[in-house]
Protein backbone atom coordinates (compact mmCIF):
# COMPACT_ATOMS: atom_id res chain seq x y z
CA UNK A 1 0.00 0.00 0.00
CA UNK A 2 1.61 3.45 -0.70
CA UNK A 3 2.36 6.17 1.77
CA UNK A 4 -0.77 8.50 0.33
CA UNK A 5 -3.69 6.21 0.49
CA UNK A 6 -2.21 4.66 4.14
CA UNK A 7 -2.17 7.97 5.43
CA UNK A 8 -6.03 8.92 4.43
CA UNK A 9 -6.66 5.60 5.92
CA UNK A 10 -5.00 6.18 9.19
CA UNK A 11 -7.06 9.61 9.29
CA UNK A 12 -10.59 8.71 10.17
CA UNK A 13 -9.23 6.40 13.16
CA UNK A 14 -7.02 9.53 14.67
CA UNK A 15 -10.34 11.63 14.06
CA UNK A 16 -12.50 8.74 15.62
CA UNK A 17 -10.35 8.57 18.72
CA UNK A 18 -10.21 11.85 19.32
CA UNK A 19 -13.96 12.19 18.78
CA UNK A 20 -14.30 9.27 21.68
CA UNK A 21 -11.57 11.25 23.74
CA UNK A 22 -14.01 14.53 23.39
CA UNK A 23 -17.49 12.43 23.94
CA UNK A 24 -15.74 10.95 26.88
CA UNK A 25 -14.81 14.24 28.44
CA UNK A 26 -17.57 15.83 27.57
CA UNK A 27 -19.46 13.18 29.30
CA UNK A 28 -17.67 13.03 32.61
CA UNK A 29 -18.15 16.77 32.81
CA UNK A 30 -21.19 16.14 32.45
CA UNK A 31 -21.54 14.01 35.60
CA UNK A 32 -19.24 16.76 37.37
CA UNK A 33 -22.79 18.61 37.62
CA UNK A 34 -24.30 17.07 40.45
CA UNK A 35 -27.91 17.34 41.04
CA UNK A 36 -26.49 19.64 44.20
CA UNK A 37 -25.62 22.58 41.69
CA UNK A 38 -28.60 24.08 40.47
CA UNK A 39 -28.34 26.78 37.55
CA UNK A 40 -31.16 30.22 37.83
CA UNK A 41 -31.69 31.68 34.80
CA UNK A 42 -33.85 34.77 33.99
CA UNK A 43 -37.22 33.15 33.31
CA UNK A 44 -36.39 29.89 34.77
CA UNK A 45 -35.88 30.63 38.44
CA UNK A 46 -35.03 34.16 38.68
CA UNK A 47 -37.83 36.75 38.45
CA UNK A 48 -36.36 40.39 37.74
CA UNK A 49 -36.74 43.73 38.21
CA UNK A 50 -34.74 47.01 37.30
CA UNK A 51 -34.61 50.34 38.98
CA UNK A 52 -32.64 53.11 39.54
CA UNK A 53 -28.92 53.26 40.76
CA UNK A 54 -30.21 55.62 43.79
CA UNK A 55 -32.33 52.85 45.72
CA UNK A 56 -30.53 52.76 49.01
CA UNK A 57 -28.65 49.44 50.16
CA UNK A 58 -31.35 48.08 52.15
CA UNK A 59 -34.03 48.33 49.94
CA UNK A 60 -35.60 45.96 47.64
CA UNK A 61 -38.46 47.06 44.60
CA UNK A 62 -41.50 45.50 45.62
CA UNK A 63 -42.75 44.13 41.88
CA UNK A 64 -40.27 41.41 40.03
CA UNK A 65 -41.32 40.04 36.60
CA UNK A 66 -40.80 36.68 36.00
CA UNK A 67 -41.63 36.53 31.96
CA UNK A 68 -39.40 38.08 29.42
CA UNK A 69 -36.29 39.74 29.32
CA UNK A 70 -34.93 42.47 31.21
CA UNK A 71 -33.85 45.85 29.45
CA UNK A 72 -32.01 49.61 30.62
CA UNK A 73 -30.08 48.28 33.09
CA UNK A 74 -27.04 48.92 32.03
CA UNK A 75 -26.69 52.38 33.64
CA UNK A 76 -29.46 51.20 36.31
CA UNK A 77 -29.67 48.70 38.58
CA UNK A 78 -30.91 44.70 37.67
CA UNK A 79 -32.32 42.78 40.77
CA UNK A 80 -32.69 39.07 40.24
CA UNK A 81 -34.42 36.61 42.71
CA UNK A 82 -34.89 33.49 43.44
CA UNK A 83 -37.10 32.03 45.52
CA UNK A 84 -36.11 28.67 47.91
CA UNK A 85 -37.78 25.49 48.70
CA UNK A 86 -37.42 24.21 51.70
CA UNK A 87 -38.50 20.71 49.49
CA UNK A 88 -35.10 20.81 47.42
CA UNK A 89 -32.55 22.62 49.73
CA UNK A 90 -31.49 22.28 53.33
CA UNK A 91 -31.41 26.23 54.14
CA UNK A 92 -28.32 26.41 56.56
CA UNK A 93 -25.88 24.95 54.40
CA UNK A 94 -26.50 26.48 50.78
CA UNK A 95 -24.03 28.76 48.55
CA UNK A 96 -24.62 31.12 46.02
CA UNK A 97 -22.27 31.44 42.97
CA UNK A 98 -22.17 34.17 40.66
CA UNK A 99 -19.58 33.99 37.66
CA UNK A 100 -17.58 37.54 37.50
CA UNK A 101 -19.02 39.95 34.86
CA UNK A 102 -18.92 43.39 34.41
CA UNK A 103 -20.60 45.33 36.90
CA UNK A 104 -19.90 47.99 39.47
CA UNK A 105 -21.28 46.07 42.66
CA UNK A 106 -22.94 43.37 43.10
CA UNK A 107 -25.13 42.38 47.00
CA UNK A 108 -26.74 39.40 47.34
CA UNK A 109 -29.43 39.55 49.81
CA UNK A 110 -30.45 36.03 51.48
CA UNK A 111 -33.95 36.60 52.99
CA UNK A 112 -35.25 34.43 55.70
CA UNK A 113 -38.66 32.78 56.39
CA UNK A 114 -38.67 35.21 59.76
CA UNK A 115 -38.20 38.43 57.44
CA UNK A 116 -34.39 38.77 58.60
CA UNK A 117 -32.03 39.71 55.42
CA UNK A 118 -28.77 39.00 55.52
CA UNK A 119 -26.35 40.81 52.83
CA UNK A 120 -22.64 40.12 51.38
CA UNK A 121 -21.58 42.21 48.64
CA UNK A 122 -18.34 43.20 46.06
CA UNK A 123 -17.46 45.57 44.00
CA UNK A 124 -15.46 45.71 40.74
CA UNK A 125 -11.92 46.60 42.42
CA UNK A 126 -12.63 44.78 45.33
CA UNK A 127 -14.17 41.13 45.65
CA UNK A 128 -13.06 40.69 49.33
CA UNK A 129 -13.37 36.94 50.37
CA UNK A 130 -15.60 36.33 47.88
CA UNK A 131 -13.89 35.03 44.86
CA UNK A 132 -12.08 32.25 43.47
CA UNK A 133 -10.60 30.32 40.76
CA UNK A 134 -12.64 29.41 38.39
CA UNK A 135 -13.92 33.32 37.33
CA UNK A 136 -16.28 32.66 40.21
CA UNK A 137 -17.76 34.77 43.27
CA UNK A 138 -18.99 32.66 46.36
CA UNK A 139 -21.87 33.97 48.61
CA UNK A 140 -22.58 31.27 51.55
CA UNK A 141 -26.14 31.81 53.09
CA UNK A 142 -25.79 32.34 56.99
CA UNK A 143 -26.30 29.92 59.04
CA UNK A 144 -29.66 30.93 60.95
CA UNK A 145 -32.81 28.78 62.84
CA UNK A 146 -35.24 30.14 60.47
CA UNK A 147 -35.29 28.56 56.80
CA UNK A 148 -34.03 30.49 54.04
CA UNK A 149 -36.85 31.92 51.77
CA UNK A 150 -35.25 33.59 49.07
CA UNK A 151 -31.91 34.94 47.27
CA UNK A 152 -31.88 38.29 45.72
CA UNK A 153 -29.03 39.90 43.90
CA UNK A 154 -28.28 43.26 42.89
CA UNK A 155 -26.20 44.27 40.22
CA UNK A 156 -25.36 48.19 39.75
CA UNK A 157 -24.39 48.91 36.33
CA UNK A 158 -24.19 45.03 34.89
CA UNK A 159 -23.07 45.33 31.13
CA UNK A 160 -25.11 41.99 30.44
CA UNK A 161 -27.80 40.18 31.41
CA UNK A 162 -27.31 37.51 29.34
CA UNK A 163 -24.00 36.80 30.43
CA UNK A 164 -24.78 36.18 33.87
CA UNK A 165 -24.01 32.73 35.48
CA UNK A 166 -25.56 32.02 38.56
CA UNK A 167 -26.22 28.61 41.11
CA UNK A 168 -26.90 27.41 44.00
CA UNK A 169 -25.11 25.05 45.36
CA UNK A 170 -24.99 23.07 48.49
CA UNK A 171 -21.66 24.15 50.68
CA UNK A 172 -20.10 21.28 50.82
CA UNK A 173 -20.11 20.81 47.00
CA UNK A 174 -19.10 24.36 46.50
CA UNK A 175 -15.57 23.62 48.87
CA UNK A 176 -14.69 21.01 46.53
CA UNK A 177 -15.72 22.39 43.35
CA UNK A 178 -13.59 25.78 44.00
CA UNK A 179 -10.24 23.71 45.22
CA UNK A 180 -11.28 21.17 42.25
CA UNK A 181 -11.16 24.00 40.21
CA UNK A 182 -8.13 25.79 41.55
CA UNK A 183 -5.80 23.03 41.17
CA UNK A 184 -7.19 21.99 37.26
CA UNK A 185 -6.89 25.76 36.17
CA UNK A 186 -3.51 25.60 37.90
CA UNK A 187 -1.99 22.84 36.08
CA UNK A 188 -3.34 23.76 32.39
CA UNK A 189 -1.62 27.30 33.43
CA UNK A 190 1.40 25.24 34.50
CA UNK A 191 1.32 23.33 31.19
CA UNK A 192 0.52 26.83 28.54
CA UNK A 193 3.15 28.66 30.83
CA UNK A 194 6.21 25.67 30.23
CA UNK A 195 4.51 26.06 26.54
CA UNK A 196 5.40 29.68 26.07
CA UNK A 197 8.29 29.60 27.71
CA UNK A 198 9.62 26.14 25.64
CA UNK A 199 8.46 27.45 22.22
CA UNK A 200 10.12 31.17 23.18
CA UNK A 201 13.14 29.36 23.88
CA UNK A 202 12.98 27.28 20.31
CA UNK A 203 12.19 30.71 18.05
CA UNK A 204 15.33 31.80 19.33
CA UNK A 205 17.43 29.09 19.29
CA UNK A 206 16.33 28.10 15.44
CA UNK A 207 14.97 31.68 14.75
CA UNK A 208 11.71 30.15 13.29
CA UNK A 209 8.90 32.77 12.66
CA UNK A 210 6.17 29.97 13.93
CA UNK A 211 7.72 29.02 17.27
CA UNK A 212 8.07 32.41 17.94
CA UNK A 213 3.84 32.76 17.11
CA UNK A 214 3.34 30.06 18.89
CA UNK A 215 4.85 30.76 22.10
CA UNK A 216 3.28 34.46 21.75
CA UNK A 217 0.00 32.57 21.12
CA UNK A 218 0.72 30.18 24.32
CA UNK A 219 1.73 33.64 26.36
CA UNK A 220 -1.63 35.47 25.55
CA UNK A 221 -3.52 32.09 26.75
CA UNK A 222 -1.64 32.38 30.40
CA UNK A 223 -2.49 35.99 30.20
CA UNK A 224 -5.78 35.08 29.52
CA UNK A 225 -6.15 31.73 32.00
CA UNK A 226 -4.97 33.75 35.04
CA UNK A 227 -7.48 36.50 33.96
CA UNK A 228 -10.47 34.67 33.56
CA UNK A 229 -10.03 32.56 36.18
CA UNK A 230 -8.94 35.36 38.53
CA UNK A 231 -5.75 33.84 39.85
CA UNK A 232 -4.24 37.15 39.30
CA UNK A 233 -6.27 38.44 42.37
CA UNK A 234 -3.74 36.60 44.55
CA UNK A 235 -1.31 39.61 42.99
CA UNK A 236 -3.86 42.71 41.74
CA UNK A 237 -6.90 42.26 43.82
CA UNK A 238 -7.93 45.64 42.73
CA UNK A 239 -8.35 44.44 39.24
CA UNK A 240 -11.03 42.24 40.37
CA UNK A 241 -14.43 42.30 38.47
CA UNK A 242 -15.10 44.66 35.27
CA UNK A 243 -11.50 45.47 34.40
CA UNK A 244 -10.41 41.96 34.39
CA UNK A 245 -13.82 40.99 32.37
CA UNK A 246 -12.68 43.22 29.86
CA UNK A 247 -9.09 42.86 29.51
CA UNK A 248 -10.38 38.76 29.29
CA UNK A 249 -12.30 39.99 25.97
CA UNK A 250 -8.76 41.78 24.41
CA UNK A 251 -7.01 38.80 25.47
CA UNK A 252 -8.90 36.33 24.01
CA UNK A 253 -9.66 37.82 21.05
CA UNK A 254 -5.64 38.64 20.46
CA UNK A 255 -5.09 34.91 21.39
CA UNK A 256 -7.63 33.90 18.27
CA UNK A 257 -5.30 36.21 16.43
CA UNK A 258 -2.07 34.58 17.34
CA UNK A 259 -3.43 31.37 17.11
CA UNK A 260 -4.41 31.96 13.54
CA UNK A 261 -1.19 33.98 12.82
CA UNK A 262 0.78 30.30 14.00
CA UNK A 263 -0.90 27.94 11.58
CA UNK A 264 -0.77 30.31 8.45
CA UNK A 265 3.35 31.31 8.88
CA UNK A 266 4.04 27.44 9.42
CA UNK A 267 2.32 26.77 6.12
CA UNK A 268 4.27 27.41 3.30
CA UNK A 269 2.91 28.92 -0.45
CA UNK A 270 2.79 25.34 -2.17
CA UNK A 271 0.50 24.42 0.66
CA UNK A 272 -1.65 26.99 1.06
CA UNK A 273 -3.34 28.71 -1.77
CA UNK A 274 -3.33 32.52 -1.32
CA UNK A 275 -6.74 33.70 -0.83
CA UNK A 276 -7.30 30.90 2.40
CA UNK A 277 -4.40 32.59 3.66
CA UNK A 278 -5.25 35.72 3.16
CA UNK A 279 -9.18 35.16 4.27
CA UNK A 280 -7.86 33.91 7.70
CA UNK A 281 -5.21 36.22 8.25
CA UNK A 282 -8.10 39.00 7.16
CA UNK A 283 -10.49 37.37 9.81
CA UNK A 284 -7.99 37.26 12.79
CA UNK A 285 -7.46 41.20 12.02
CA UNK A 286 -11.47 41.70 12.12
CA UNK A 287 -11.51 39.22 15.34
CA UNK A 288 -8.68 41.95 17.03
CA UNK A 289 -11.04 44.81 15.36
CA UNK A 290 -14.01 43.95 16.61
CA UNK A 291 -12.39 42.70 20.27
CA UNK A 292 -10.70 45.67 20.79
CA UNK A 293 -13.93 48.28 21.32
CA UNK A 294 -16.12 45.35 22.79
CA UNK A 295 -13.19 45.24 25.64
CA UNK A 296 -13.25 48.47 26.60
CA UNK A 297 -17.33 49.07 26.32
CA UNK A 298 -19.42 48.92 29.59
CA UNK A 299 -22.83 49.53 28.01
CA UNK A 300 -24.75 49.57 24.71
CA UNK A 301 -24.50 46.60 22.14
CA UNK A 302 -22.49 44.52 24.14
CA UNK A 303 -24.60 41.43 23.32
CA UNK A 304 -24.84 42.19 19.65
CA UNK A 305 -21.39 42.53 19.66
CA UNK A 306 -20.72 39.69 21.46
CA UNK A 307 -22.80 37.48 18.79
CA UNK A 308 -20.98 38.83 15.53
CA UNK A 309 -17.57 38.44 17.28
CA UNK A 310 -18.39 34.94 18.32
CA UNK A 311 -19.60 34.38 14.16
CA UNK A 312 -16.05 35.91 13.17
CA UNK A 313 -14.14 33.75 16.03
CA UNK A 314 -16.27 30.76 14.15
CA UNK A 315 -15.54 31.49 10.52
CA UNK A 316 -11.63 31.99 11.53
CA UNK A 317 -11.72 29.19 13.24
CA UNK A 318 -13.60 27.47 9.91
CA UNK A 319 -11.01 29.05 7.53
CA UNK A 320 -8.00 27.91 9.74
CA UNK A 321 -9.54 24.13 9.68
CA UNK A 322 -9.33 24.81 5.56
CA UNK A 323 -6.13 26.10 5.51
CA UNK A 324 -5.06 22.76 7.56
CA UNK A 325 -6.91 20.66 5.69
CA UNK A 326 -5.70 22.23 2.24
CA UNK A 327 -2.17 22.27 3.32
CA UNK A 328 -2.59 18.22 4.32
CA UNK A 329 -4.48 17.35 0.93
CA UNK A 330 -1.24 19.39 -0.43
CA UNK A 331 1.56 17.09 1.74
CA UNK A 332 2.63 19.57 4.37
CA UNK A 333 4.14 17.57 7.02
CA UNK A 334 3.25 20.87 9.39
CA UNK A 335 -0.52 20.06 8.25
CA UNK A 336 -0.51 16.92 9.71
CA UNK A 337 0.81 17.97 12.93
CA UNK A 338 -1.67 21.13 13.05
CA UNK A 339 -4.81 18.90 12.46
CA UNK A 340 -3.69 16.92 15.49
CA UNK A 341 -3.56 19.78 17.70
CA UNK A 342 -6.37 21.90 16.18
CA UNK A 343 -8.58 18.77 16.06
CA UNK A 344 -9.45 18.83 19.94
CA UNK A 345 -10.00 23.09 20.64
CA UNK A 346 -12.36 22.67 17.31
CA UNK A 347 -14.49 19.32 18.66
CA UNK A 348 -14.16 21.10 21.63
CA UNK A 349 -15.57 24.26 20.79
CA UNK A 350 -18.37 23.05 18.18
CA UNK A 351 -19.79 20.71 20.83
CA UNK A 352 -20.24 23.82 23.48
CA UNK A 353 -21.90 25.29 20.78
CA UNK A 354 -24.48 21.68 21.34
CA UNK A 355 -24.17 21.38 25.13
CA UNK A 356 -24.90 23.94 27.31
CA UNK A 357 -21.20 24.17 29.12
CA UNK A 358 -22.14 26.95 31.32
CA UNK A 359 -23.50 24.53 34.15
CA UNK A 360 -20.76 22.26 32.80
CA UNK A 361 -17.57 21.44 35.06
CA UNK A 362 -18.18 22.97 38.09
CA UNK A 363 -19.62 25.98 36.79
CA UNK A 364 -15.98 27.03 35.04
CA UNK A 365 -18.14 26.65 31.30
CA UNK A 366 -16.36 26.77 28.24
CA UNK A 367 -13.61 28.28 29.42
CA UNK A 368 -11.76 25.53 31.07
CA UNK A 369 -12.73 23.31 28.24
CA UNK A 370 -11.03 26.28 25.84
CA UNK A 371 -8.05 26.49 28.64
CA UNK A 372 -7.60 22.71 28.40
CA UNK A 373 -7.94 22.44 24.85
CA UNK A 374 -5.45 25.72 24.13
CA UNK A 375 -3.02 23.37 26.98
CA UNK A 376 -3.46 20.38 24.56
CA UNK A 377 -2.91 22.28 21.49
CA UNK A 378 0.43 24.11 22.87
CA UNK A 379 1.73 20.30 24.35
CA UNK A 380 1.14 18.95 20.87
CA UNK A 381 2.69 21.81 19.10
CA UNK A 382 5.56 21.81 21.41
CA UNK A 383 6.09 18.26 20.85
CA UNK A 384 5.63 18.61 17.13
CA UNK A 385 8.03 21.34 16.61
CA UNK A 386 10.54 19.48 18.77
CA UNK A 387 10.68 16.27 16.45
CA UNK A 388 10.61 18.67 13.32
CA UNK A 389 13.86 20.43 14.78
CA UNK A 390 15.66 16.97 16.06
CA UNK A 391 15.17 15.77 12.84
CA UNK A 392 16.69 19.03 11.21
CA UNK A 393 19.40 18.95 13.37
CA UNK A 394 20.41 15.17 12.60
CA UNK A 395 20.52 16.64 8.71
CA UNK A 396 22.40 19.60 9.13
CA UNK A 397 25.05 17.20 11.37
CA UNK A 398 24.91 14.81 8.81
CA UNK A 399 25.72 17.89 5.73
CA UNK A 400 28.30 19.25 8.29
CA UNK A 401 30.30 15.73 8.48
CA UNK A 402 29.82 14.98 5.19
CA UNK A 403 31.50 18.68 3.89
CA UNK A 404 34.07 17.45 6.88
CA UNK A 405 34.40 14.53 4.72
CA UNK A 406 34.67 16.16 1.64
CA UNK A 407 37.40 19.08 3.17
CA UNK A 408 39.27 15.54 4.24
CA UNK A 409 39.37 13.96 1.18
CA UNK A 410 40.18 17.00 -0.76
CA UNK A 411 43.24 16.99 1.30
CA UNK A 412 44.58 13.41 0.96
CA UNK A 413 46.11 11.87 -1.81
CA UNK A 414 43.71 8.86 -3.57
CA UNK A 415 46.92 6.93 -3.88
CA UNK A 416 49.09 7.15 -1.10
CA UNK A 417 46.60 8.16 1.37
CA UNK A 418 49.37 10.44 2.42
CA UNK A 419 48.23 14.20 2.86
CA UNK A 420 48.65 15.78 -0.36
CA UNK A 421 49.98 19.26 -1.08
CA UNK A 422 47.18 21.74 0.13
CA UNK A 423 46.57 19.26 2.99
CA UNK A 424 50.35 19.61 3.44
CA UNK A 425 50.30 23.29 3.54
CA UNK A 426 47.41 23.55 5.99
CA UNK A 427 49.44 21.21 8.41
CA UNK A 428 52.77 23.30 7.64
CA UNK A 429 51.14 26.25 8.58
CA UNK A 430 49.74 25.14 11.63
CA UNK A 431 53.16 23.85 12.75
CA UNK A 432 54.95 26.57 11.62
CA UNK A 433 52.78 29.17 13.57
CA UNK A 434 53.52 26.90 16.93
CA UNK A 435 57.04 26.77 16.16
CA UNK A 436 57.51 30.76 15.38
CA UNK A 437 55.30 31.40 19.16
CA UNK A 438 57.80 28.16 20.80
CA UNK A 439 60.93 29.77 18.68
CA UNK A 440 61.89 26.40 17.78
CA UNK A 441 63.81 25.08 14.79
CA UNK A 442 62.18 23.56 11.73
CA UNK A 443 63.71 21.61 8.62
CA UNK A 444 61.63 20.73 5.65
CA UNK A 445 63.08 17.53 3.80
CA UNK A 446 62.17 17.09 0.28
CA UNK A 447 62.37 13.20 -0.83
CA UNK A 448 62.35 12.16 -4.31
CA UNK A 449 62.65 9.19 -5.97
CA UNK A 450 65.97 8.39 -8.44
CA UNK A 451 65.46 7.17 -11.73
CA UNK A 452 61.34 6.59 -11.52
CA UNK A 453 60.65 7.54 -15.01
CA UNK A 454 62.56 4.49 -15.76
CA UNK A 455 60.58 2.11 -13.87
CA UNK A 456 57.58 3.21 -15.51
CA UNK A 457 59.30 2.82 -18.54
CA UNK A 458 60.73 -0.56 -17.50
CA UNK A 459 57.60 -2.10 -15.78
CA UNK A 460 54.69 0.09 -16.65
CA UNK A 461 52.81 2.73 -14.59
CA UNK A 462 50.92 0.15 -12.44
CA UNK A 463 54.15 -1.20 -11.10
CA UNK A 464 55.33 2.70 -10.42
CA UNK A 465 52.17 2.89 -8.55
CA UNK A 466 53.06 0.45 -6.04
CA UNK A 467 56.30 1.93 -5.68
CA UNK A 468 54.94 5.33 -4.79
CA UNK A 469 52.83 2.75 -2.28
CA UNK A 470 55.71 1.35 -0.66
CA UNK A 471 57.42 4.96 -0.18
CA UNK A 472 54.30 6.16 1.71
CA UNK A 473 54.73 3.46 3.88
CA UNK A 474 58.45 3.76 4.69
CA UNK A 475 57.25 7.71 5.53
CA UNK A 476 53.77 7.59 7.03
CA UNK A 477 54.88 5.80 10.63
CA UNK A 478 56.39 9.12 10.85
CA UNK A 479 53.40 11.46 11.15
CA UNK A 480 53.16 13.06 14.46
CA UNK A 481 51.97 16.37 15.94
CA UNK A 482 55.52 17.34 15.29
CA UNK A 483 55.95 15.91 12.05
CA UNK A 484 54.15 16.30 8.82
CA UNK A 485 54.33 13.98 5.67
CA UNK A 486 52.58 14.29 2.37
CA UNK A 487 53.32 13.43 -1.70
CA UNK A 488 53.18 16.77 -2.69
CA UNK A 489 52.48 15.40 -6.31
CA UNK A 490 54.37 12.97 -8.84
CA UNK A 491 57.00 10.96 -7.10
CA UNK A 492 58.28 13.47 -4.72
CA UNK A 493 57.27 13.42 -1.23
CA UNK A 494 57.75 15.95 1.39
CA UNK A 495 58.23 16.07 5.31
CA UNK A 496 58.35 19.07 7.99
CA UNK A 497 60.41 18.02 10.83
CA UNK A 498 60.10 20.32 14.08
CA UNK A 499 62.63 20.76 16.96
CA UNK A 500 65.78 18.58 15.44
CA UNK A 501 69.20 19.84 15.58
CA UNK A 502 71.74 19.26 12.69
CA UNK A 503 73.11 15.74 13.49
CA UNK A 504 69.38 14.16 14.67
CA UNK A 505 67.90 15.77 11.58
CA UNK A 506 71.02 14.13 9.41
CA UNK A 507 70.08 11.06 11.26
CA UNK A 508 66.79 11.23 10.70
CA UNK A 509 66.84 11.91 6.98
CA UNK A 510 69.42 8.52 6.84
CA UNK A 511 67.00 6.42 8.66
CA UNK A 512 64.63 7.58 5.90
CA UNK A 513 66.79 6.99 2.92
CA UNK A 514 67.74 3.54 4.22
CA UNK A 515 64.79 2.58 4.98
CA UNK A 516 63.58 3.55 1.10
CA UNK A 517 66.31 1.80 -0.51
CA UNK A 518 65.76 -1.28 1.73
CA UNK A 519 61.83 -1.60 1.18
CA UNK A 520 61.03 -4.99 -1.30
CA UNK A 521 58.97 -3.53 -3.22
CA UNK A 522 58.19 -7.23 -4.80
CA UNK A 523 57.69 -8.93 -8.00
CA UNK A 524 56.31 -5.93 -9.77
CA UNK A 525 59.30 -4.56 -10.51
CA UNK A 526 61.70 -7.91 -9.90
CA UNK A 527 62.66 -6.98 -6.32
CA UNK A 528 64.73 -4.10 -8.25
CA UNK A 529 66.16 -1.27 -5.41
CA UNK A 530 64.56 1.97 -5.31
CA UNK A 531 66.31 4.28 -3.86
CA UNK A 532 65.27 8.31 -3.08
CA UNK A 533 67.57 11.70 -2.73
CA UNK A 534 66.57 14.00 -0.20
CA UNK A 535 67.07 17.73 0.30
CA UNK A 536 66.80 19.48 3.54
CA UNK A 537 66.40 22.90 4.56
CA UNK A 538 66.52 23.37 7.92
CA UNK A 539 65.89 27.04 9.50
CA UNK A 540 66.90 27.79 13.14
CA UNK A 541 64.64 30.41 13.49
CA UNK A 542 60.87 31.30 12.55
CA UNK A 543 60.59 30.49 8.65
CA UNK A 544 57.64 30.46 5.93
CA UNK A 545 56.35 27.63 3.71
CA UNK A 546 57.79 29.12 0.57
CA UNK A 547 61.92 30.10 1.71
CA UNK A 548 61.55 26.66 3.03
CA UNK A 549 60.44 24.60 -0.02
CA UNK A 550 62.95 26.75 -1.90
CA UNK A 551 66.14 25.78 -0.09
CA UNK A 552 64.67 22.11 0.22
CA UNK A 553 64.23 21.89 -3.74
CA UNK A 554 68.11 23.63 -3.96
CA UNK A 555 69.40 21.28 -1.37
CA UNK A 556 67.48 18.36 -3.53
CA UNK A 557 68.88 19.50 -7.12
CA UNK A 558 72.43 19.07 -4.80
CA UNK A 559 71.64 15.52 -3.60
CA UNK A 560 70.87 14.51 -7.19
CA UNK A 561 73.86 16.33 -8.76
CA UNK A 562 76.10 14.64 -6.54
CA UNK A 563 74.97 11.27 -7.68
CA UNK A 564 71.34 10.58 -6.18
CA UNK A 565 70.41 8.32 -3.26
CA UNK A 566 71.69 10.76 -0.84
CA UNK A 567 71.22 13.72 1.75
CA UNK A 568 71.84 17.18 0.86
CA UNK A 569 71.41 19.80 3.77
CA UNK A 570 70.83 23.70 3.57
CA UNK A 571 70.80 25.93 5.92
CA UNK A 572 68.22 29.29 6.67
CA UNK A 573 69.94 31.50 9.14
CA UNK A 574 68.20 34.43 10.56
CA UNK A 575 68.05 37.10 7.59
CA UNK A 576 71.08 38.81 7.01
CA UNK A 577 71.45 42.06 4.83
CA UNK A 578 73.72 40.24 1.85
CA UNK A 579 72.84 36.70 1.81
CA UNK A 580 71.13 34.39 4.27
CA UNK A 581 70.95 30.99 2.62
CA UNK A 582 74.10 28.93 2.73
CA UNK A 583 75.36 26.73 -0.31
CA UNK A 584 73.75 23.12 -0.12
CA UNK A 585 76.06 20.56 1.20
CA UNK A 586 75.23 16.81 0.01
CA UNK A 587 76.27 14.26 2.16
CA UNK A 588 77.67 10.94 -0.08
CA UNK A 589 75.54 7.38 1.08
P1 LIG B 1 65.23 11.90 -11.12
O1 LIG B 1 66.09 10.91 -10.47
O2 LIG B 1 66.00 13.03 -11.73
O3 LIG B 1 64.20 12.41 -10.20
O4 LIG B 1 64.55 11.17 -12.30
P2 LIG B 1 63.07 10.73 -12.38
O5 LIG B 1 62.90 9.80 -13.48
O6 LIG B 1 62.67 10.23 -11.06
O7 LIG B 1 62.34 12.09 -12.63
P3 LIG B 1 61.40 12.58 -13.78
O8 LIG B 1 60.89 13.91 -13.36
O9 LIG B 1 62.15 12.54 -15.05
O10 LIG B 1 60.26 11.51 -13.86
C1 LIG B 1 59.21 11.50 -12.96
C2 LIG B 1 58.22 10.53 -13.50
O11 LIG B 1 57.23 10.20 -12.53
C3 LIG B 1 57.50 11.06 -14.72
C4 LIG B 1 56.04 10.66 -14.50
O12 LIG B 1 55.53 9.92 -15.58
C5 LIG B 1 56.09 9.81 -13.27
N1 LIG B 1 54.90 9.93 -12.47
C6 LIG B 1 54.37 11.09 -11.96
N2 LIG B 1 53.26 10.80 -11.22
C7 LIG B 1 53.10 9.44 -11.28
C8 LIG B 1 52.15 8.56 -10.74
O13 LIG B 1 51.21 8.96 -10.03
N3 LIG B 1 52.28 7.24 -10.97
C9 LIG B 1 53.31 6.75 -11.75
N4 LIG B 1 53.39 5.43 -11.95
N5 LIG B 1 54.21 7.58 -12.29
C10 LIG B 1 54.14 8.90 -12.07
MG1 LIG C 1 62.73 11.50 -9.43
MG1 LIG D 1 60.79 14.53 -9.41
Amino acid sequence: MDRESLRLRRFPKAMKALCMIVCMVMMGLGWSSPASSEMLRIGHRLCYAVSEMTMPRDVMPSTFSCAGVPEGYQMGTLWLRASVSPDTHKSDDLSLIVHSSRFDRLIVAFTYADGIVERQDVRSGDFGIHWRAGGQLVFQAPHRDAQLAAVTLRFDKVASARLLRIRLVQRGEESTQTTGLAILIGAALVLLLVGAVYNASLALAVRKQFSAWQAAWAASMVAWGACWSQIHLFVFPKMAGALSAQICTGLSCLAIALATLSVVTALNDVHLSRWLRRTALGLSGAVVLLGIPLSMMRSGPIDQLGAALGMLVLADLVTVAFSIGQAWRRGSHEARSFAGAWAVPMLVLASTSFFDADAMFWGAGSQIFVLFAAAWQTLWLSIAASRVYARMRVERDLAWQAEAQAQELARRDALTGLPNRRGFIDRVETILDHMRNADETVAMLLIDVDWFKSINDVYGHDAGDVVLQGIARCLAPEESSVCAVARLGGEEFAMLVAGMENVALMRFAELLRGRIGSYDHGAVIASRAVTASIGIARAEKAADFHSLYRAADEALYEAKRCGRNRVAIQLLHAPEPSDNVRRPVALES
